[in-house]
Order: structure tokens, then sequence, then C-alpha cells
């Protein structure tokens, strides 16, 4: 029996597929026969709306609502509150523009950087794997996200490679990990978007498996770039329904075995 694994996805660089990767791994999982939750952690609610709730904005009962509850210590019932069903098997915690607003109240809360941590504790028992995606900042809410994980996924895109940026969120881990939560640790760096055309992908691999290769694991799977990514979350669904017998399909339903092989 697997005990309940809680994955991050994270990084402070902006459209590097953190979103994509949650949804299509916590699918890919789901496919695999496991119970899976996603958070979404981000404002901009790209996880909500690429999963067919399209405007996040006018959604009621978000992370937000939940995170309050669980500021002012309220009694409910954790395994549904909130908890919304996506046809393709996987459970949903939607997230819109009002946890911009909360993240700013909560400076003054006690334990601040610990609230989504109490939450997600309450669900372990309910899922084999909770995946929150998180949005492109290393701001009090990302840190609640790294609070409450066991392990990051950190991926990085192909033609932008950003070793600082890298280096820096590398270094809030570690922060995190001292300072929160002795548990934390990196499952590994994902290379994105993918285009096979260039010669990108061998000097990407070497760079990073030079800097970062002696102590980070970096995946073997890579996802490559096709238009089909933007379209499955135009559509609301994933890749897998979208396109299932194209290459990004392939490359993720690749990664989450990789991803379970290490568990
Ligand atoms: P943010 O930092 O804003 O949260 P993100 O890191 O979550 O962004 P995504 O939203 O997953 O990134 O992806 C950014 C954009 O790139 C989206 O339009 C998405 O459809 C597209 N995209 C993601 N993966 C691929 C891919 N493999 N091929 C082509 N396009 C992709
Ligand atoms: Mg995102």
């Amino acid at each position: 029996m697997i005990m309940c694994k809680v994955y991050a996805v994270a990084s402070q660089k902006g459209g590097v597929a953190k979103t994509t990767t949650a949804e299509n791994l916590g699918i890919g999982l789901v496919r695999k026969g496991f119970r899976v939750l996603l958070i979404d952690s981000d404002a901009q609610g790209s996880l909500t709306s690429s999963l067919g709730y399209t405007q996040p904005d006018n959604m009621e009962i978000t992370l937000s609502t939940i995170l309050e509850k669980e500021v002012n210590d309220e009694v409910y019932d954790r395994t549904s509150f909130g908890i919304l069903h996506h046809e393709e098997g996987i459970d949903l915690i939607p997230c819109n523009i009002e946890l911009s607003g909360l993240e700013v109240s909560f400076i003054n809360v006690w334990n601040r950087e610990r609230i989504l941590n109490g939450y997600v504790e309450k669900l372990r028992k309910h899922y084999d794997f909770i995946i929150i995606d998180s949005g492109p900042s290393l701001g009090l809410m990302t840190i609640n996200v790294l609070a409450a994980s066991d392990r990051v996924i950190i991926p990085v895109q192909a033609a932008f490679l950003s070793i600082k940026g890298l280096e820096q969120l590398i270094r809030t881990i570690g922060r995190v990990k001292k300072g929160l939560n002795p548990r934390l640790g990196i499952e590994g760096i994902l290379i994105t978007m993918l285009d096979e055309r260039t010669n990108f992908a061998k000097g990407v691999m070497e760079i990073l498996g030079e800097k970062f290769g002696s102590y980070i694991n970096i995946f073997k799977n890579r996802i490559p770039f096709s238009v089909k990514v933007a379209e499955s979350s135009a559509e609301g669904v994933s890749i897998y329904r979208h396109d299932p017998k194209g290459k990004v399909a392939a490359a993720y339903t690749g990664f989450s075995e990789e991803v379970l092989a290490n568990v």
C-alpha cells in the first residue's frame, strides 16, 4: 500500500508548464488506478480553467474559502467541502483571484506558512497522491505549498533555461526544509516544451547535468512542444483525452511512470 505522497510543482519562472505538468501527472496517476487530488494554489486559476471550469473568478468556493476556514479553526467536512470531481476521475480544489487578497491578509496570521499544510495533512488518508500547482513566485503562498509537500517537481522550459532562477528556487526549498518541513526533498527537474528540431535538448541536458546532476534527479522523460497542449486546456481535458496517440501524452505517461517508480 502506498502512503499518500504530496508533490509540489513549483518554479518562480512563469510559463514553464507547471500547471500543464500538475494536471497531466495527476491524471496520468489516475489512469494507473490511484486516487489523486489536485490543488490549484495560483490566483490566476489556470489549473482550474484548464480542467474546464472556465470562469474561476466566478466560483464561490475555492482554496481561499478553505484556507480562511483553516485560519479561523472552523469545523467543516474536509472530505467534501470545495472538492470538485472532474470527468477524468481526478479531484480538484479550485482557485481564483481571491487568493491574492487573502495572501496579503495572512501576513499577520500566526503560523502563516503552515496554513495549507494543516489542511493537506488531514486529507492525506483519502488520497494516494496530492499534487499542488503553484504560481510563478516565491511568495507566502508558494512557501505554504512547499511546507505542505513531500517532494518538489521543477519544470524547466528547454529553450529558456535560467540557472540563476533555478539556484534561487533550490535555495528556497533548502530554507523551507530547514525551517518548516524537514521531510521536503526535490523529486527532480523536468524538461518541458522541448523542440526536438533544435539542438537545445543536448545543450540544456549537459548544462543541467553539470550544474545540478550530482545532487538533483533530472527526469529521463522530457516533454515535447506541441500545440495540442493549448488545445487540450481550451477543451478542459487532459492531453490523454485530447490527443491520446500524440507525443505529449506518451511523454507525460512516461513521466508519470518515472515518478511512480521512485515512490
Ligand atoms: P504560470 O507560471 O503562468 O503558472 P505555468 O508554468 O503553469 O505558467 P503552463 O500554464 O502550464 O505554465 O504553460 C504555459 C503555456 O505553455 C500554456 O499556454 C500552455 O498551454 C503551454 N504549454 C505547456 N506545455 C506545453 C507543451 N509541451 N507544448 C506546447 N505548449 C505548452
Ligand atoms: Mg501555472
